[in-house]
């Protein structure tokens, strides 16, 4: 995979302050594929050390009051040159820069808030079609697909995903697709996101969505307390078998051992292939009825 990254996360030292924003996981990133490294205040002309900025009124604009705004265009434009020449699959940036925030940035009152605005890089290289990802976003890339966190413009995918997620046995006709409507299903993605066990990791592939596995504690089938959050995971029927869905599993426990949570369930219909992927990532029959396993996994 070609993968551009902000400099600043390979080590280099080009952040404002001269120093840099070294990330283990984008010096893995760089031992595995193909990676080149943009800066782009220092490439639209900027010195190092540099004043901080941030963008007042959609004009990036230095603590001290000067207005950078052209350098930061330059900067990004060159970026963007350079993304059109090399055609990276992925390009993995700074959190919260002006310039490099995918998903977030520094509000323009240099009092340490946020909006939910990208930085004039990261926007360019959106609008231009490329695939942006903050770094604090990014789990891992292997074998060409894209482990990532979910961002809140895309909690709309778990409907989808959701709908994917129902097991339909051989020579059964598939349900409607507004069958995820229905209030036992709309528990797995209203709201998602307001309680700290509403995780969720997505799979990227060839440009696309693929797989999601999401977490929450919620009166589903797979529900044993409420301390425990219980699973959802689906991939679209192309990108099964691939090793995948065991991926996303084994980094969103991971996540959930970060928050500290104890244990993880699910509850998974016996005749389900996924019974052994789950057996494989650690999870163990706990209880059954007729048609489901109920499993639970320590972390
Ligand atoms: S412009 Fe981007 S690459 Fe350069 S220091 Fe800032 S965040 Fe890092």
């Amino acid at each position: 995979m070609k993968i551009m990254v902000s400099a600043c996360l390979a080590g280099e030292n080009c952040k404002y302050n001269g120093g840099n924003n070294r990330s283990e996981k984008v010096l893995k990133l760089m031992a595995e594929n193909e990676v080149l490294t943009v800066c782009p205040e220092q490439m639209g002309g900027l010195p190092t050390p540099r004043v901080p900025s941030e963008i007042c009124n959609g004009v990036v604009t230095a603590k001290d009051g000067r207005i950078v705004d052209a350098q930061f265009r330059t900067g990004a434009a060159e970026c963007l040159v350079i993304a059109k020449i090399e055609q990276p699959d992925l390009i993995v940036l700074q959190s919260r820069s002006p310039s490099c925030g995918v998903k977030q940035r520094y509000d323009g009152t240099f009092s340490g808030k946020l909006v939910d605005r990208a930085g004039v890089t990261a926007q360019l290289l959106m609008e231009n079609g490329f695939c942006c990802v903050d770094v604090e976003d990014l789990v891992e890339v292997h074998n060409d697909v894209l482990i990532r966190k979910l961002s809140s413009g895309e909690i709309c995918l778990l409907k989808d995903f959701l709908y994917e997620a129902i097991f339909i046995p051989e020579g059964v006709e598939p349900p409607p697709r507004d069958i995820v409507e229905r209030p036992e299903l709309r528990i797995y993605y209203e709201y998602f996101g307001r309680s700290e066990a509403d995780l969720c990791l997505v799979a990227e592939a060839d440009g696309h969505v693929v797989g999601a596995v999401w977490t929450r504690i919620m009166s589903d089938y797979g529900h044993v307390d409420d301390e425990t959050p219980s699973f959802a995971i689906s991939l679209i029927p192309e990108y099964r078998g691939k090793g995948i869905g065991t991926r996303l599993m084994r980094n969103i426990l991971s996540l959930l051992k970060e928050q500290g949570f104890k244990q993880a369930s699910l509850a998974v219909q016996k005749a389900n292939y996924a019974v052994r992927m789950y057996k494989n990532v650690g999870f163990e029959i706990v209880d059954e009825n007729d048609e489901e396993f109920i499993m639970l996994c320590s972390l």
